[in-house]
Order: C-alpha cells, then structure tokens, then sequence
C-alpha cells in the first residue's frame, strides 16, 4: 500500500506529506495528534461556570476580530449557542487564526472557560471545525459522521505548506491505515506486561481514537518507553562491544614525576573531589583498557590539575600527552602554567598553535615526532593536522563543550590509541549527560577549593555607571583587578570590536592611575600573550575585550568581572565569564550592565545569575529557557532527537528505560533467543546508525 492509494492522497499531498518525513502509510500512523478535543460531554455555553473549568463548547462563530494595539493586539471570535456566548481569544498565531476562523462558521472550542466581568473567555482554546470541508470544496464527512468522544487535533494545512491537509483530513487517513495495516510487536511482551502497556497496535488506536485520557496516557508513553528503550539498548552495547574492548596502554610504573608534583611542586591541598577523579584515571589506565572519560566540576573546581596529574602519570610510563584547549589564549595559559610548574621537574611542555614561526614549528614537529617534547599544549590545530608523535599516550580536552562528538572520535583513533580524558565545566543533568556522552564514563568534582567566596552578583543600569566606576576605583586601591567583557555579536565582529576598542579608550581616560589592556581575537598571538601575561602578572590593572577570555582564563587576583550588555549573553555564558573572578582568596563581584531594553528571558536570565552561583542550578535553568537542543547545540554535540520523548520531563522513563535494557541484555547479551526476533531486527539497524555517528567500529 502506497500513500497515494489512499482515497484523497494526490500527488501533490504526498509530496508535502513526504517533506514532513511521511514516506508510507505506516510512518502516517505514526505521525501523533498535536492536541484532543474532548467531545464527550459537550456543555451549553450557559451552564459554564467560567471558573477556570476545562470544557468543550460547539456553536457559531458570531464575530471575529481583531483588537487592541502593540504588545496587547488580540484575537478576539466569539461563539455562541442557543444559551449564550463565550469569548475566544488569541495573543500569539494572529494571522493564522484570522485565516481560519470564520464568521457563520460552526465549530467547537476546547479550553479552559474563566469569567471577566460579563464576558466568558477562553484564550487559545483548541477549535475543531463542525461543518467544514477541506478548502478544495470537498466534504470530509469525516467531521460529520459525529465524532462524540476525544478528538485527535493534527497539526493541519500550515504544517503542510498550505496543501490543504486538514486536520480532518488526516484523521480519516490515518484511521483507514489503522483498519488496513497490522503494526508487529517488538517489545518484548514480559517487559509490556510488567509496565503495563498496550500492544503497539492497540496503542496507536488508542492515540489516535482514545476512549479516555487514561488511554492515550498509557500509550503515549508505551512509545516514549520504546524510543528510550531502544537508545538505551545502544548505549550500554555500544559501551560494551566497542569501548570496554577496546585496549588501551598500560600505565602502572612507579611514578617520580607525578610524585614529586604532587609532593614537592604543588602549593594546595587537593580537594576530595580532585583525589577522586584521580583515582578513576589511575584505574582506567592500568586496566589494559582505553580509558574515555569525562570529567564535569563547575568553574573553578580545579579540573587542570587532575589534567595535569594524568598527564604525569603517562609520562612516568615513559608516554606523551597532548592537552587541547578551544581557544589560543586557554591555550597559551595552559601552556604557561604547566611550564611554570612542569619545568623544574625536567618536563618539556610545548605550544603549539596556528601562525608560529616557521623554524619554531619544524623545532617543535621534531621534537614531538621525536618523543622530546613530553606535553604538547595547543588549540584543536592539534588534531586537524596530521601531526606526528612518538609514542601519544593521554589526550585531553579542556571544554569539551565547545567541541563536538566528531573530534573526541577523531582522537580516540590517533595514533596508538590514546587514553582520553575530556573535561568540561557545563554541569548538565544526569539524563542529558548520560545521552550526550553514552561514549563516556564520567566523574564529577562536586566540590571547590576551600577559602573560595560565593562572588556576590548585582545587575547595574546605565544610571548606575558612576557608582560601578567608584567601585572599581575602591577595588583597584585594594589591589584587585577587573574584567571589563564587550558581547561577541555574529553578524558583525567588526562593531564588538568597536564596542571595545570604545569602550577601552573611555575606561583608559576613566582610570588614569591605572594600566588598562585590551584584549580582541584580531589580535595576533604574540600580541594576545603580551596582554595576558602583563594581565597575570598585575602590571594590567584593567582588562577590557570581547568574549575571547569567556573560558578557562585564570587570574586569581582578579575580583571585578563587568559585562556590558549583559541582557545578551545566554546564561552559562554569562557562568563562565563570572567564573574568571572567585578563583582566590579575594571576595568578587560580578556586575551586569543591562540595557533598559530586555525580553522576558533576558530579565529571568540577569534574575538567575543574581540569585545563584550554582552552576548546576544555573545549567538546569538554561535547559529549560532554551530547550535541550538550543542549549547543547544538537547538531554538534550529538543529542539524540527523540520523537516522542522529551529529555527534560521524561527523566524517570529513562531511568526505568536504562534499567530493562541493562536487565535484557544481561540475560541475552546479543538479544539471541527466538522471542527477541522482532526486536533484534528493530535494533540491529538502529545500533548502526549510532556507531556511524559516534564513529565507532
Ligand atoms: P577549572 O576547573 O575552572 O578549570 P582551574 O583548574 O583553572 O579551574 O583552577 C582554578 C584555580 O583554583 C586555579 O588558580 C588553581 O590553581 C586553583 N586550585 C585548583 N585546585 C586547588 C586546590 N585543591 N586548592 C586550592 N586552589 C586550587
Ligand atoms: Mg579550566
């Protein structure tokens, strides 16, 4: 059966059905209603209570039209029956709705009914239309033949880039392949028993012809399960076939230099979180195994040191390393502090980045292909070209999110094999986490060095300039130092670069007493170096730029973060940036200067920044502005899409999802036996969609 031997599918319609991913009758199946209407008990519009009551109402549209004006223009189309009059009303969708709603028009408004004074209103009701055909003149009689109980809502005509599929269209489509086609069963029945859901078939009649809530619940989430079943089945082979077999260097010799650091170089005691961490590498990379792991702790937690320690303990196996940072000034800085510490203890740490001299670059390509140089620090330069090394034991990558899937592949498979540590201060949570990096095993630093102060933060407006200038001015004759960050806006880098060079040249003529630097990523390297070393070193007191220090620059001594524009920044931007003050024993302060302008969001973002320094809290808030795909960037970073599914509320049915996978392929490791036929031949090529995309073989 083709879709086209559907009554009333032309050509045409396939065409658009096929655009939104509809290519068979099987896929209209499972293509789900966006809303119900329940139709069961229809009320007179005058027994509405107006109460806030969830009802269903049918009548004639008595008028529609538009209202008010800017932010308050509506939609306002009002229904009446034989009792009386209820007000619909729209804020968002105007111009559709205008389309689609007709004066004379009979039709049913699903919605919760709230009294104004005299007026029944319901805004942003569901409508279902009573009488109407499809636009081309043909009667569905589908709207007709009395449909009285829950009614499926399709996204219609818009969805479908105005071919004239219906709402109504679609039910009818959709109900004769339910008569005519017969939907296999996959999961496995024990598991349906025991979580009480529906055969397939049966639940997809139930999503698309309820007889009760209580029906379509159970089977709407019959089909979240199966997504997160099936990914969840992946996950823990793909951990098992591919990443717990591969084999990986050993590295258990006794260890001078990582002792003598640990001992004699370091100033601090390590927190318990970073003895941990520590720990679980050491076991990674004496189990014969290749280690890949994550490693997550807020800003400031102290991640380069456990970078550090691994680093070490490679090298005591007589292995290099290679430490991998997004960005050339992170990496510089790296490169700075591990020499200053490394040095002393006969470690050859080198740089590597775009643009150096070339007699440098051939020094340093053969001292790497040599096996001189012991750690190489750099930008992802490191991996895109086919740099040689003599014996490449460790890898690691410092903010991790800001690459994507495809490098930490591309890094597992260079050279011998290395162990890969990546690292990253987006503290995401546990479900996301555990989709995002299935290819990793993680540890987590909880905790932050002691002696920190939660760096107070206050949103300032432009009236308040001069107060923020004395303030800095106190800090400065204190000692402190301040960031003063400019937004990166895409479409135009060359007016960042005009907001700080702007904002530079006031701030020099503001601070005369006061050495001020300015830092962009039109900057040469050397010239990058040069400000941030004077920066470290205090010689530069003030330091204005872009957002080229948003991650993993350390000045300890700094104690003022400013950012102007602040209502522009996405939240775990505006985390990161703060998270360059708080590192020392000084008290910070993180001032945001807003515009008077700000969208809702802009306000809730500066709200959660002022109320929480919890970079988890903080992770969590922006998942929930921005949707999981926005704020992890799906495409780069390799996030599932589900379906049906939804990471963020359906947390608990991936827990019980995780759980039945681990228990099934605990008793069946290759899903063997006969009774797992069907689900065997659903899994197999889904598995092999996910090694293709986390390139593993
Ligand atoms: P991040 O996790 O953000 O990369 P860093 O590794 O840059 O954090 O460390 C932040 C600062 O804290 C650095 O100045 C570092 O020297 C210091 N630090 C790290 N670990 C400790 C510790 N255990 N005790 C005291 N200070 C520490
Ligand atoms: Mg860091």
């Amino acid at each position: 059966m083709n879709l086209t031997n559907i009554s009333g599918i032309s050509p045409a319609r396939e065409k658009a059905l096929n655009q939104a991913g509809i290519f068979t009758p099987a896929d209209l199946a499972l293509f789900f209603p966006r809303a119900y209407i329940d139709r069961r008990t229809v009320l007179r519009i005058g027994s509405l209570q107006g109460a806030g009551e969830k009802v269903t109402v049918t009548g004639t549209l008595a008028s529609v039209r538009e209202s008010g004006f800017g932010r308050k223009k509506r939609l306002e189309a009002v229904l009446q029956d034989e009792t009386g009059m209820v007000k619909g009303v729209w804020f968002k969708g105007l111009s559709y709705f205008k389309k689609s709603l007709k004066q004379g028009e009979q039709v049913a408004y699903y919605g919760t009914v709230k009294r104004y004074g005299r007026y029944l209103t319901m805004a942003h009701p569901e409508v279902e239309q009573l009488s109407a055909g499809d636009e081309n003149g043909h009667n569905t009689s589908v709207n007709e033949d009395g449909f009285t109980g829950i009614v499926p809502v399709y996204h219609g005509n818009q969805f479908f880039k105005k071919t004239y599929i219906t709402s109504g269209l679609l039910r009818k489509w959709i109900l004769t392949v339910l008569d005519q086609l017969s939907f296999q069963e996959f999961l496995p029945e024990p598991l349906l028993k025991q979580l009480n859901y529906p055969l397939r078939e049966e639940a997809l009649r139930w999503i698309h012809a309820p007889q009760s809530p209580k029906q379509h619940h159970a089977a709407l989430e019959r089909f979240k399960f199966e997504e997160l079943f099936l990914f969840e089945l992946s996950v823990v082979t793909l951990k098992r076939d591919v990443l717990e077999k591969a084999p990986g260097n050993v590295m258990a010799e006794t260890r001078p230099a990582t002792h003598r650091f640990f001992k004699e170089t370091l100033p601090f005691e390590l927190t318990e979180g970073q003895k941990s961490a520590l720990g679980d590498i050491k076991k990674d990379i004496r189990s014969g195994k290749q280690m890949n792991r994550l490693l997550q702790g807020d800003v400031g937690s102290g991640k380069t040191i456990v970078a550090i320690g691994a680093m070490l303990m490679a090298l005591d196996s007589g292995y290099q390393s290679v430490l991998m940072a997004p960005t050339e000034i992170l990496a510089e800085q790296h490169y700075h502090s591990l020499s200053r510490w490394l040095n002393p203890l006969g470690v050859n740490v080198r740089l590597l980045v775009g643009n150096q001299k070339k007699a440098l670059r051939d020094d340093l390509l053969s001292d790497i292909a040599g096996g001189t140089a012991h750690i190489v620090v750099g930008t992802h330069a490191i991996i895109q070209e086919s740099i040689r090394f003599h014996r490449l034991g460790m890898a690691i990558i410092d903010e991790q999110h800001r690459f994507g899937v495809s490098q930490r592949a591309l890094l597992r498979e260079k050279g011998d094999r290395p162990h890969i540590l990546v690292m990253s201060a987006t503290p995401i949570p546990r479900s996301l986490a555990m989709t995002l990096y299935s290819d990793l095993d993680v540890s987590i630093i909880r905790d932050l060095p002691p002696g920190r102060k939660p760096i107070i933060t206050r949103v300032v407006r432009e009236a308040d300039r001069p107060k923020v200038y004395r303030f800095i001015e106190e800090q400065l004759q204190d000692g402190g130092q301040v960031y003063i960050v400019y937004p990166l806006i895409e479409e135009s880098e060359a007016m960042d670069l005009k907001n700080a060079t702007e904002g530079f040249r006031q701030i020099s003529a503001e601070f005369p007493d006061h050495r001020t630097g300015l830092l962009h990523g039109r900057m040469t390297a050397t010239e990058k170096e040069s400000i941030m070393r004077d920066f470290s070193s205090n010689r530069i007191r003030i330091l204005v730029s872009t957002t080229v220090i948003e991650v993993g620059v350390d000045v300890p001594n700094a104690s003022i973060m400013v950012v102007e524009h602040a209502e522009r920044f996405g939240l775990s931007q505006l985390h990161q940036l703060r998270g360059r003050t708080g590192r020392g024993q000084r008290q910070s302060y993180c001032l945001l200067m807003a515009g008077v302008k700000q969208s809702k969001e802009a306000r809730s973002r500066l709200g959660t920044m002022e109320e929480t320094t919890d970079g988890f809290k903080i992770a969590e808030a922006d998942l929930k502005l921005r949707g999981p795909g926005d704020f992890l960037g799906t495409r780069q970073s390799g996030l599932p899409e589900f379906r049906y599914a939804d990471l963020l509320n359906d947390q608990f049915l991936l827990e019980v999802a995780k759980e039945n996978a681990v228990k099934l392929l605990q008793t069946d490791p290759d899903l063997q036996s006969p009774e797992l036929n069907a689900l065997r031949r659903v899994f197999i090529p889904y598995l092999r969609e996910k090694k293709k995309f986390f390139r593993m073989s």
